[in-house]
């Protein structure tokens, strides 16, 4: 066993760690303040080659692994980009995973390499109000018409729209009540497409933290999506989007690490330097210890995090590790987050010392793409053996 990054991994920590380095957390605070997606730190990480990091060398990317993607976006992370950071880039590392393991070779020449030079931006289309975390239950509609697909209804919380140029979209093509019982899933497609404003509306809602990427309710009445945008067939969407889900949870998890490592960093200098009753508050076991666990937590996410990784890249199943790792490392980011915060006192409350923002961001790993309870629902019923319960 092996521990140890490889030198090739070494080698993009260290490049990445100094292309973050030009985007300081003053950059990063303007950005959650205006709100301005951060453009400037995407054609830099572009220019280098970085968003193509695991998109197959034939198209345009660097051709490697999870395991290379999760140690680049946990070092975005803990420079301090935190989620504004790692969710800019986000779909260009692991979105179009399905294309190149499902698309024909025209689709991969023409889709891929854009997204691997960052070309355009793209988001990701699947959550419906009505269908919350049952993807079964999805209803926007994709009709075919002759050459083409029309599409009408309704997507919520679509990161990216107001600055994508293209979508990643799950619709459904067969509707619910022509399948057969338990085979809802079998009626959703999956297609790669111009973003079209004039029959998509896209409309931002506001929240509470990453302000500079966006997230939005999507109206689509009547996108035209033409045949050859549809990626594999006609139904199997949901089994293609599967694809890439282990991926993304990984890669959230490592950028948790991220965020939960600099927060504890930036918590532990403050107890060294902060001096209340004539002596540095970190000499207190009250401050210390909860730092300590929030150090042993994080190194145990990041573990099951590579852990996941290495059986993803190694072609074995690593559903539960990419789960576990998931929930283990947005929980042990946020206490992590929320201990910064507690230890800077007053000062944590406060936007110069940027520990408030982390903990508004490190919600997000907790909430999305799946939730905690759904992770614990899964290993319930996957690992032991429990009645399914949802
Ligand atoms: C910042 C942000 C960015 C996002 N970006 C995107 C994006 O780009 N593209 C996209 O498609 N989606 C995106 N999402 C959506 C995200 O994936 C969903 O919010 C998430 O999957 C949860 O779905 P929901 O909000 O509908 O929750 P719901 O399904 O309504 O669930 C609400 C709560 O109930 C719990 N719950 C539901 N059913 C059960 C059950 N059977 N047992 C126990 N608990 C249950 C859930 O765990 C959750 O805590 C984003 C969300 C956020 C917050």
């Amino acid at each position: 066993m092996n521990f140890d990054p490889t030198p090739e991994q070494q080698s993009i920590c260290e490049a990445v760690r100094s292309l973050c380095a030009r985007f300081p957390e003053t950059y990063w605070r303007e950005r959650d303040i205006d709100g301005v997606f951060p453009h400037e730190f995407y054609h830099a990480m572009g220019a280098a080659g970085w968003l193509g990091l695991a998109i197959p060398d034939a198209y345009g990317g660097a051709g490697l692994g999870v395991q290379e993607a999760a140690w680049m976006m946990k070092t975005v992370a803990e420079s301090g980009a935190c989620l504004s950071g790692c969710s800019s880039i986000h779909i260009n590392i692991f979105g179009l995973m399905p294309v190149a393991a499902y698309g024909t070779e025209e689709q991969k020449q023409r889709m891929l390499p854009p997204m691997a030079q960052g070309r355009v931006k793209a988001c990701f289309g699947v959550t419906e109000p009505d269908a919350g975390l049952n993807t079964t239950r999805l209803k926007t509609r994709a009709v075919r018409q002759g050459d083409r697909y029309v599409v009408h209804g309704q997507k919520v919380w679509i990161s990216t729209a107001q600055v994508a140029d293209k979508i990643l979209l799950l619709a459904r093509t067969t509707a619910v009540e022509d399948l057969p019982p338990g085979r809802q899933a079998d009626g959703l497609s999956l297609f790669y497409t111009d973003l079209d404003r004039s029959k998509v509306q896209v409309r931002a809602i506001d929240k509470m933290g990453r302000h500079c990427v966006d997230s939005n309710e999507l109206f689509f009445d009547g996108l035209e999506i033409p045949l050859e945008d549809r990626i594999g067939e006609e139904g199997k969407g949901f089994k293609y989007i599967l694809h890439g889900m282990n991926p993304e949870r990984i890669l959230l998890a490592a950028e948790a690490v991220g965020v939960g490592q600099i927060a504890l960093r930036k918590a532990a200098a403050y107890a060294r330097e902060r001096v209340v009753f004539d002596r540095p508050i970190g000499q207190n076991q009250g401050i210390q210890h909860p730092l300590a666990e929030n150090w042993v937590e994080l190194e145990a996410a990041q573990l099951l995090t590579l852990q996941a990784a290495w059986l993803h890249d190694n072609g074995r199943e690593c559903g539960a590790q990419a789960n576990a790792a998931k929930y283990l490392a947005a929980e042990a980011g946020f206490r992590a987050c929320e201990r910064a915060v507690l230890t800077h006192g007053g000062m944590g409350y406060s936007k110069e010392f940027h520990v408030e923002r982390y903990l508004r961001e490190i919600m997000i790993p907790r909430i999305a793409p799946v939730s905690r309870e759904l992770i614990l629902s899964h290993i319930a019923e996957r690992v032991l053996g429990l009645p399914k319960s949802y």
